[in-house]
Order: structure tokens, then sequence, then C-alpha cells
């Protein structure tokens, strides 16, 4: 199961999700979104849920599970 679920269309490229993760699970994926920003994708076997990036991202793109 995915431990975080990504609205990528909702993301506006700023990284601070990939600057605030502990685990360094987060990484800019090389795709664009319809927005036209280069979104995120999280490494599942890397991420331990801690919540960072759902607190720090301005556009709700993360949701914990
Ligand atoms: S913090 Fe949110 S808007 Fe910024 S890059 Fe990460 S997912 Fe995208
Ligand atoms: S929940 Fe924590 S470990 Fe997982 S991607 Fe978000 S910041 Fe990184």
């Amino acid at each position: 199961m995915q431990k975080v679920n990504t609205d990528v269309e909702r993301c506006k490229g700023c990284y601070l999700c990939i600057a605030n993760c502990p685990k360094e699970a987060i990484k800019k994926s090389g795709k664009v979104n319809l927005k036209g920003y280069e979104y995120i994708i999280v490494d599942n076997d890397k991420c331990i849920s801690c919540g960072s990036c759902y607190q720090v991202c301005p556009d709700y793109v993360f949701e914990v599970n």
C-alpha cells in the first residue's frame, strides 16, 4: 500500500517537500503536470509516513495514510 498519496496536478514545483523529507524519499519526477510544473514522486520504500511533506506543502498535494 502507498504510505503517501499524491495529487500531483496540484503541485507547483516549489520542492519544499523534498527539502523537508527526513528520508530523502521525494524527488523530482521528470514529468510535467497540466499547470506546467515538474511534479514530485515518492519512493514508498523509503517513506516512513512522518507527515512532514503533508505539513510543508502549500498546495495540499499529500495525503498521509
Ligand atoms: S511542496 Fe507541494 S507544491 Fe511544492 S514541490 Fe512538493 S508537492 Fe509540489
Ligand atoms: S511522509 Fe515523511 S518520509 Fe514519507 S515522503 Fe513525506 S516527508 Fe518523506
